[in-house]
């Protein structure tokens, strides 16, 4: 495999961007990470012409692949080519909000901004700013994006911020509760309940390993608010449009929270992020409320246009059958694999996500194999060996993933997410055959 010019262009990049990179997970894999020039379908192609099977999909927004679908691709060259923004209102941001309003039934109105990252920011100070308190309760292992309130580290109230230059007051404000663990929840409102402002949950972890809800989790996430005055704010960026298809995560766990943060799928490949909500709640930003939120790209023409076509793509094709599918039988035959060959490592995800979490034990004999991947079903033989929490993902072999796992994927031509903790995603561009050589792949690999 050549690797001149991913190894040039890396040293490059490390005299003028920190770390070489504009996002950090690029570089978690060492001694340097491949530059790509092009995708095309389920496929990337690296600055050296090597060719890889693409399960990191831009982690995350490219439901489609590589190749936009005509529809898509017309509507983003004819919104570029009238002029990229403008700084006024555009009729497409208003289609694309009909769209979401349509088929989400929590979202009665929403506001488009720039990122995942954006929207929890904005998300929480709404929360905040609605009910007349401070405290915001998270999951342990949760990522919200680069978000001050929610960058901690620790357990319930004993947390404090994960990152220098967050002052450490502002972790005074966080709680953060195990996920899966009623009781702690539980336990939480019995003693601020008064207090919080929102729950901020992911409603599947999706970048710690894939962890899905236990039965009646949300519900008693959803019940506490409800009895104390808190609001519920589902962090959808990445399950948003993917788990669940069209009526996202909420609607396939029957949820309904307050508010819910979008991103990546409902841009269609370019920056977005949105929150949406009840419109009692969701009044209450400026211009009609006076809960300050703004953004000079926010609802960008091409990145409404990509978004509304992706999704009305996906309303009229098989797209949710087809990604969900071939979902399906990666986690089937990885699951085949681990029994054979690494029986204590868990095979985890849900609809397009899927997951090889490093965990340290496992029974003996899998009498049977899981029933879906890791959906926490009590019936399932293994499910006394699954992680339930970003503790029980953190607890594994996850050094193993970066030092000796990836790298060999990385040379049988497949991309897998950088870490042990992303998940990984499968588009409408990949095929059978992908999913063939891919378990291949993790035979050899594992
Ligand atoms: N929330 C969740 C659940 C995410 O997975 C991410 C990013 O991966 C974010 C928020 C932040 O989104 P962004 O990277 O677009 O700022």
């Amino acid at each position: 495999m050549h690797e001149e010019n991913s190894r040039n262009l890396y040293d490059r990049a490390l005299s003028v961007m920190p770390g070489g990179v504009n996002s950090s997970v690029r570089a978690a894999i060492e001694p340097y990470p491949f530059f790509v020039e092009r995708g095309d379908g389920g496929h990337v192609v690296d600055a050296d012409g090597n060719r890889y099977i693409d399960w990191v999909m831009g982690l995350g927004p490219l439901l489609l692949g590589h190749d936009l679908p005509q529809p898509v691709a017309s509507a983003v060259q004819k919104h570029a080519s009238n002029g990229p923004m403008f700084g006024a209102p555009t009729p497409i941001e208003v289609e694309h909000a009909e769209f979401v309003t349509r088929h989400v039934p929590s979202v009665e109105m929403i506001r488009f901004v720039n990122s995942g990252t954006e929207a929890t920011v904005s998300a929480v100070r709404l929360a905040r700013a609605y009910t007349g308190r401070d405290k915001v309760v998270v999951m342990q292992g949760s990522y919200h994006g680069a978000n001050d309130t929610t960058l901690v580290e620790g357990e319930g109230t004993h947390v404090h911020p994960s990152s220098p230059g967050i002052p450490d007051d502002f972790a005074e404000h966080t709680i953060a509760v195990p996920f899966n663990d009623h009781e702690a929840a539980q336990n939480v409102f019995e003693e601020h309940g008064d207090d919080i402002a929102c729950v901020l949950v992911e409603p599947v972890l999706a970048n710690y390993g894939i962890v899905t809800p236990a039965d009646e989790y949300h519900e008693t996430l959803s019940d506490l608010c409800d009895d104390h005055g808190s609001l519920l704010v589902f962090d959808e960026v990445i399950t948003g449009f993917r788990v669940g298809g069209l009526q996202c995560a909420q609607g396939e766990f029957g949820i309904d929270p307050d508010l819910t943060t979008f991103g990546k799928i409902i841009g269609g490949g370019f920056p977005v992020g949105a929150i949406g909500g009840k419109a009692k709640i969701m009044r209450n930003f400026t211009p009609s409320g006076d809960v300050f939120q703004a953004g000079t790209f926010s609802g960008h023409p091409v990145t409404m246009a990509a978004g509304l076509e992706t999704l009305t793509f996906a309303a009229e094709n098989d797209v949710y059958d087809h990604v969900n599918s071939l979902g399906e039988q990666l986690r089937r035959g990885l699951t085949e694999i681990c029994a054979d060959q690494a029986p204590e490592y868990t095979v985890a995800g849900l609809d397009s996500m899927f997951k090889v979490i490093f965990t340290r034990d496992g029974p003996d004999d899998l009498d049977g194999q899981c029933e879906a991947g890791c959906r926490q079903r009590t019936s399932c033989p293994r499910y006394d060996y699954c992680p339930k929490n970003g503790g029980d993902v953190a607890a594994g072999e996850t050094d193993r993933w970066r030092r000796v796992f990836w790298p060999q994927m990385k040379e049988q031509g497949v991309f897998l997410s950088q870490n042990q903790f992303e998940s990984q995603f499968v588009s409408y561009g990949h095929t059978e055959e992908d999913v063939e050589e891919t378990l291949e792949a993790y035979k050899q690999a594992l």
